[in-house]
């Protein structure tokens, strides 16, 4: 009650602009109503690996996860948008040109978007390895997580971490992603029976997630779910 109380005291105060449009933004968010509409969301997905699903398949999963020989690691896996404008730029911004604004705001949307209430999981903001923790100054997945631990969602930034330096995913062919991140993370003790939400950027071929998911199982983690702001999808030209 009192924190409701404080929050709309907060927002009168410092009232928000729209990044997009210039309008007055809603209430602390850097959107306005109509621009947040516009958002390229991402409703009706695989809950597996996050791609979207024709609704009229009445489909479970899609079928690249029905046709995969293993299960993927990742328990389920939830993306806000697709990546694709004005989202990816705000993602290179926040990456590249320390606009962590952009980091909130989508901290702010996983909240509004996704189940209120963690039940239980722990938040882990995917770790940087510390040498690009250096390079870069911060994480941009712990930057969009910290509005979910100021609503109570428990954060926990020390069982695990990035022990291998890795080429950066983007920069591989899909098919050579999975062996660069082969041992790429480790953990620090046993995690039995713990649930997690594991927070990152962009879902692209899943990889990163799920090997740290992998990592994450093997020292005794029960179920591993991934919230992500934006996944790649490929369409097919033809029925574009
Ligand atoms: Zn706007
Ligand atoms: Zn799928």
């Amino acid at each position: 009650m009192v924190y409701k109380w404080l929050e709309s005291i907060h927002s009168k105060l410092l009232p928000t602009t729209c990044r997009l449009c210039c309008a007055p933004g809603l209430p602390d968010m850097e959107l306005c109503r109509h621009c947040r509409a516009d958002l390229p969301w991402l409703t009706h997905t695989c809950p597996r690996c996050a791609v979207p699903m024709p609704a009229a398949t009445g489909a479970t999963i899609c079928p690249k996860c029905q046709n995969r020989s293993t299960h993927p690691t990742l328990d389920s896996c939830r993306a806000l948008f697709e990546y694709r404008n004005p989202v990816d730029d705000w993602i290179l911004a926040m990456k590249f040109h320390q606009d962590l604004a952009v980091a909130r705001l989508f901290g702010a949307l996983l909240l509004e978007t996704f189940p209120a209430d963690p039940d239980g999981a722990i938040v882990i903001p995917v770790p940087l390895h510390r040498k690009r923790l250096a390079e870069r100054g911060y994480n941009q997945a712990l930057e969009i997580a910290r509005p979910l631990r100021k609503r109570g969602f428990p954060l926990d930034l020390n069982c695990c971490y990035r022990r291998r330096y890795t080429i950066a995913q983007s920069a591989l062919p899909a098919t050579s992603r999975g062996a660069n991140l082969r041992g790429a993370f480790s953990t620090n003790g046993l995690l039995d029976g713990r649930r997690f939400i594991l927070i990152d950027d962009v879902f692209t071929t899943g990889a990163t997630l799920n090997e740290l998911a992998r990592t994450l199982k093997r020292s005794g983690a029960e179920r591993v779910e991934a919230w992500v702001v934006a996944r790649t999808v490929y369409r097919d030209r033809k029925t574009d």
